[in-house]
């Protein structure tokens, strides 16, 4: 990590208490938040509107940058993958997907994964780190300034999905902070309703999460409609089983407006989850608990030699739709993007390539 504070992971108050400290003014504070966030700024000489000798000073004891892109690949799709490095080493990915109505970011929440999903490249990284709520959110600004150009306004807007690198839901309370400043008007401006965290199912942080005033919305990861299966798949719901994950997923629904869904994810593996009648028991649990709030987004499997699993044919990925569908269950098939670029769900683990630019 920087030696210095990151600034940029600072809140707004944080930044005013710190700005007192230095016996600088509160609006000085404030031209700092616009600059980092409003104005995506990179560094302190830009922020001309600071006299020089706050620059300098600034610049001596803080930081506003401390990732270094090591390389970006651009996919046939038009999906871009940044390859980031922190100063102590670790790779931090984001990537860029563009949508005829809105563009998407995908951001990492932890360098690398604990979690041990079977299917999943990130899982074979382990955990390198938590990122800090300044890192969570230098990736997004320096993929917002790569595309759009520094400080440009976002054509149409950008929706966050916190399903890159990392299980956000371990990282919980720095997420929770980068996403809260991302949502200040005078910054990114990026509201919890434009934004997706994703979790493979830590129970009482989805708990935690449904009680937050200003919450993102929600996706679970579940991939298994049974304890037996989802333990072999996705280690974690040895830890949190099924029935918790539910009760959980229960009190998330509780708080969704009229109208409002959540989502759960589930890719979709040949011969091991995806047959008929494995769609059938999904629908008849998602019965049993009573979840009508729900759309299933199926994934399909992004294969990587290391993964020994194999996408299921197209034909499956249409049945299983229809049978959820048939018993009133709505599901939704995610075109996969960028898998030429190792940019796809599964597929964040670091790959440098050399034969994409
Ligand atoms: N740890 C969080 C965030 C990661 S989001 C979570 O598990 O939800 C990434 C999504 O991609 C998850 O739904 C995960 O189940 C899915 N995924 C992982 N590996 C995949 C692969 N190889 N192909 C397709 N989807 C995959």
């Amino acid at each position: 990590m920087s030696e210095f504070p990151h600034l940029r992971g600072f809140s707004r108050s944080e930044l005013i208490e710190l700005f007192a400290g230095l016996g600088e003014p509160r609006y000085r504070a404030d031209q700092v938040f616009r600059g980092l966030h409003g104005r995506r700024l990179m560094s302190f000489e830009e922020m001309t509107d600071l006299p020089k000798a706050l620059r300098e000073k600034l610049s001596q004891a803080t930081t506003t940058r401390t990732l270094k892109v090591e390389s970006k690949y651009t996919s046939i799709d038009g999906t871009r993958r940044f390859l980031m490095k922190t100063p102590d080493g670790h790779p931090v990915e984001t990537v860029f997907i563009p949508t005829e109505n809105r563009d998407t970011i995908c951001f990492s929440s932890q360098s690398g994964c604990p979690l041990k999903c079977d299917f999943c490249l990130t899982a074979k990284l382990g955990l390198l780190r938590n990122l800090t709520a300044g890192e969570i959110i230098e990736q997004i600004v320096i993929v917002l300034n790569d595309v759009y150009g520094i400080g440009n306004d976002t054509p149409h807007g950008t929706n966050l999905v916190a399903m890159g690198e990392g299980e956000p839901f371990l990282n919980f309370e720095n997420l929770i902070k980068a996403l809260e400043i991302m949502s200040d008007e005078n910054g990114l401006h990026i509201v919890p309703g434009r934004v997706t965290v994703s979790t493979a199912g830590i129970v009482p942080k989805i708990f935690e999460f449904s009680e937050l005033e200003n919450r993102p919305n929600l996706a679970i990861s579940l991939s298994a409609a049974n304890d037996e299966l989802r333990d072999k798949l996705m280690p974690i719901n040895k830890r949190w089983p099924i029935d918790k994950l539910f009760e959980a997923a229960k009190a998330f629904e509780k708080t969704l407006k009229r109208g409002e869904r959540f989502t759960f994810e589930y890719v979709l593996l040949g011969g091991v989850n995806d047959s008929d009648a494995q769609a059938s028991e999904l629908a008849s649990l998602l019965r049993k608990y009573g979840l009508r709030k729900v759309k299933i987004n199926l994934i399909p499997h992004n294969p990587a030699e290391q993964l020994d699993y194999r996408p299921s044919s197209p034909e499956q990925v249409k049945r299983f739709k229809e049978i959820l569908e048939s018993q009133d269950v709505s599901a939704y098939i995610r075109t996969p993007r960028g898998r030429d670029i190792f940019a796809a769900c599964g597929q964040l683990a670091a790959v440098q390539q050399t034969s994409v630019c």
